[in-house]
């Protein structure tokens, strides 16, 4: 089957070509770094990592880039709030994102540009476009790029500009619809800037957001590429305006493919900073959750449609996993021999098939989860019979398909800490003496500590709780 993406400029199921054989170059709108990132923005990286991960699964060579928004409108104003130089600033941020993507098991990009690192390639960018007349330096002295000289403005959000006042201005980065306007590419310095300025052929001054995007994904991606993301928020104006910049400057159409992640909301609301009702992921690690429980719950909703965020649901990932968790456990113990049996290979080949055809089909992750769970109740059936060689093929289709999920611990070695086993061993001399209450109270220790005892016929076996 072929590997199709809804493609937001065409609104439709595309198949995926990209334009070298093999190559697939990305551009993901990266995070504004002025505070922690909420998991609403974890949603749209995340969605970003499934994308790299099916890529890669399915044979691509991906080139990622991930700019960090180092200078902008929030940056600016955040940094003065709290009296430190915009660097020192987002430098504390930008060390917190990279650190969360580890958390949520997040592959790395190839690149992550910074805005600030790229003021020449942005002004740059400028002058082209003002030589060929799509910008002008206005009263104000910021740059504006010009609407009405791109037909074509509006494309991706599908804007109707009939009826458009042209010679409208605005330099916010961010609006709505409703205020279309010639915006601003290059912003000249006012005493709100602070320090934060940089020299230009149009006086001292900081780029636009939009032009930021759109000169980091040139120099790293080239003219035209193959896709570029973000989440639905940023389709207008910040998609918008990058097409009507790169497209002028270049005479050549920019992306080919847009792709576009619905929002985590909260109580039907966006979770978002400026309403305050945001989780970081170091709130809710701090509570307890794990990583790949919130990885999981990240991903279960496909891209497209609003995840709704709850606690149950963080619990709901933490049992799913669980199951695949003892299976694999139980998998590892199986000694005996033979061959692969007719019934694991079937399991196996239909379980992989079924999940590649999930997440060809526009990242329908759900899809694939389903395939593997009806895989573990099959396997689960079939236990008794299964043979080592069995269960190293079905352990291997695990590790095969976590490519994509990144959250099944199929290889985890369990380093159980010295004093758990000391408790262990403990509780089976209480166990021979008979001293029953004494083994329970060292039961409950023991799972205190994090761990649980399971009594096997190979003896006790213990566990981390998940
Ligand atoms: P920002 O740091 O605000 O520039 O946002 C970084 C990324 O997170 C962008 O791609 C946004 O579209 C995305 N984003 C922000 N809030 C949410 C949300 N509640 N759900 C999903 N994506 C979001
Ligand atoms: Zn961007």
């Amino acid at each position: 089957m072929a590997l199709k993406f809804y493609n937001t400029l065409s609104r439709s199921l595309e198949e995926f070509k990209p334009l070298k054989q093999n190559k697939a170059k990305l551009y993901t709108c990266g995070p504004t770094v002025y505070n922690y990132a909420h998991i609403g923005n974890f949603r749209a990286y995340m969605f970003e990592d499934l994308l790299r991960r099916t890529l890669k699964y399915c044979g691509y060579d991906v080139i990622q880039v991930m700019n960090l928004t180092d200078v902008d409108d929030k940056t600016i104003r955040d940094s003065q709030v709290n009296n430190m130089a915009l660097n020192d600033f987002t430098e504390k941020y930008k060390e917190a994102f990279f650190e969360d993507l580890k958390i949520l098991n997040i592959e790395s990009a190839e690149v992550y540009p910074a805005a600030t690192d790229h003021i020449k390639e942005m002004i740059d960018l400028v002058q082209q476009l003002v030589d060929k007349g799509f910008a002008y330096q206005a009263e104000d002295n910021c740059v504006y790029f010009s609407i009405e000289k791109f037909p074509e403005y509006g494309k991706l959000a599908r804007i109707n500009l009939e009826g458009q006042r042209s010679g409208v201005r605005i330099s916010n980065d961010e609006y709505a619809k409703d205020n279309v306007a010639d915006f601003a590419l290059w912003k000249a310095w006012t005493a709100g800037d602070g320090d934060v300025k940089w020299d230009s052929p149009w006086g001292e001054g900081r780029p636009g957001w939009h032009i930021e995007c759109s000169a980091m994904a040139m120099k790293y991606l080239g003219k035209t590429f193959d896709i570029h993301t973000g989440g639905v928020d940023n389709m207008f104006p910040h998609h918008e305006d990058e097409i009507a910049q790169s497209e002028c400057a270049n005479g050549k159409k920019y992306v080919n493919y847009w792709l576009h992640c619905a929002h985590l909301i909260v109580n039907g609301e966006k979770m978002s900073k400026s309403t305050g009702n945001f989780f970081t992921l170091r709130q809710l690690i701090e509570k307890g959750f794990s990583g790949r429980e919130i990885r999981w719950v990240l991903l279960g909703t496909h891209y497209r449609q609003q995840l709704n965020f709850t606690f149950d649901g963080i619990h709901a990932a933490k049992s799913a996993l669980g199951r695949v968790d003892e299976l694999i456990g139980k998998l590892k113990s199986i000694e005996t021999s033979g061959d692969i049996t007719e019934t694991a290979q079937k399991l196996t080949d239909e379980m992989k098939a079924g999940f590649k055809a999930g997440i060809e089909n526009d990242l329908t992750l759900s899809t694939s989860q389903g395939k593997l769970f009806d895989f573990v109740r099959e396997v689960n059936k079939n236990l008794a019979d299964l043979t080592k060689a069995d269960a190293e093929l079905i352990l291997d289709a695990l590790r095969d398909i976590d490519a994509v999920l990144g959250c099944l611990e199929v290889d985890e070695e369990e380093v159980i800490p010295a004093e758990v086993i000391e408790l262990a061993e403990k509780r089976l001399q209480a166990r021979a003496d008979k001293d029953w209450a004494l083994s329970d109270q060292i039961r409950d220790q023991i799972t205190e500590m994090g761990y649980v005892v399971k009594d096997t016929p190979q003896g006790p076996q213990i566990t981390k709780i998940k």
